[in-house]
């Protein structure tokens, strides 16, 4: 009986020295003197680390398969072999300046899991896959997650293909080099269930002094240009009533929305990332303000709800104080909620190994954003050191690793029996 089979793996659990060596290991690759990473996608250095993360699967016993977008499936065999897989994965690319653990933890914690699976002699029923996402950064190759993107069909072949770092040089091009340019099957339709383990790239756990973090989904995002137009005069001669001063309609929206954002926390978020006054003179009142707003909330209602209130407290604004304004809509990206299943094989499985958690959702782009609107997928965190990620001091604790890597290794036992 399967049902017997998966109890029997329950007193499993991975060895986070092996895991710890083998991020040390991989983090040598492109390392950087202040003890970050700069392994960029598809260069020299990002082959390396695909060679090496190859060399290991293999040794493993995983037959490996790389695919059109060069993202790369290390497989290990099921009792139901022409069946469905539990698949898991990340990125191995970096930022210019990134870490040690972003992306790389979540393919490695992977491999430690069908390490373990080997040395336990575990045979499952379904397929064990592990996948490593091409250029899920986008730091080198524009947009992040085209690797996933490509593979759930938000984006085509070509256009992955044809995407270009600063150089000229497209991705189809510098697989091709690097000799990842795959020509393997890989479809969601071949998948069974999803998981993704990463660190937290925020603050949270840490504060809350908790070491698991269980995703319900990834937030909402609405990105706008806020225009307010008003009449540019001398600095000197105009006296301060008679003016239409586009800073005052904007200083008394910032406040109306910081307000309104705080009704819907704690997982509301609003963003001023930059402001253009035009003609850009110290000693004239601007003509005209661009302002650039980053909306976000975990639930899609609320996330409507918020940008209604926001359209409102404009336009109010606009109104009192007689500025003409406009909001142009630039990005959004509605909010996606993850797979009950999955979700819920991840909270059973720290509750049976007794780490302490939260549900959370994510701030953040993952792969499994996109791997998550073809196959039923969800996400771990653990936390990383004050918060920060994409940074060359980014830092996560030993425990951490190997408590968020058991957790991998016990959703995917639950999915990966019949
Ligand atoms: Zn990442």
């Amino acid at each position: 009986m399967s049902e017997h089979q998966w109890l029997s793996t329950q007193n499993i659990r991975i060895n986070g020295q092996r895991l710890w060596d083998s991020l040390m290991a991989m983090a040598k690759i492109g390392g950087t003197s202040k003890g970050g990473c700069n392994r960029q996608a598809l260069t020299e250095l990002d082959k390396e680390g695909r060679d090496l993360f190859v060399k290991w699967s293999e040794e493993a016993g995983c037959t490996i398969k790389v695919d059109p977008m060069g993202n790369i499936v290390a497989r290990r065999a099921g009792k139901l072999n022409d069946s469905t897989s539990v698949i898991t994965g990340s990125h191995l690319d970096t930022q210019p300046t990134g870490g040690k653990f972003d992306g790389v933890y979540g393919v490695l914690a992977g491999l430690e899991v069908i390490r373990t699976l080997n040395d336990n002699n575990v045979e499952t029923d379904h397929p064990i896959e592990v996948v490593v996402w091409t250029n899920e950064e986008g730091a080198r190759f524009s947009p992040a997650m085209i690797g996933s993107g490509v593979w759930s069909g938000e984006f085509d072949l070509e256009y992955g293909h044809s995407r270009e770092d600063k150089e000229g040089k497209s991705i189809r091009s510098e697989l091709e080099r690097i000799n990842y340019l795959g020509g393997d099957n890989f479809a969601p339709n071949s998948v069974k269930a999803a998981f993704e383990v990463h660190i937290e790239q925020g603050p949270i756990l840490e504060i809350e002094d908790l070491q698991i973090g269980v995703l319900s989904g990834v937030q909402g995002m609405n990105w706008y240009d806020l225009i307010i137009e008003g009449q540019p005069c001398h600095a000197g001669p105009s006296p301060m009533e008679s003016r239409q001063d586009p800073f005052m309609g904007l200083t008394s929206i910032m406040s109306k929305l910081y307000d309104m954002v705080a009704e819907f926390s704690p997982w509301s978020r609003l963003t001023f990332g930059d402001i253009k006054a035009e003609p850009g003179a110290r000693n004239t009142v601007p003509e005209r303000l661009i302002v650039a707003v980053d909306l976000r909330h975990p639930e899609q209602q609320t996330l409507d709800e918020m940008e209604q209130q926001f359209f409102n407290i404009v336009q109010e604004v606009a109104e009192k104080f007689g500025f003409k304004n406009n909001i142009k809509q630039e990005w959004r990206s509605p909010a996606v909620l993850f797979n009950q299943e999955c979700v819920q094989a991840v909270r059973s499985s720290v509750d049976m190994l007794g780490y302490s958690n939260m549900d959370m959702v994510s701030g953040a782009g993952h792969d499994s954003v996109y791997v998550s609107k073809v196959v039923p997928t969800s996400m771990i965190f653990i936390p990383c050191e004050n918060g920060l990620s994409h940074n060359e001091a980014e830092n996560a604790k030993f425990e951490d690793l190997e408590a968020g890597c058991n957790v991998l290794l016990h959703s995917m036992l639950k999915q990966g029996y019949r």
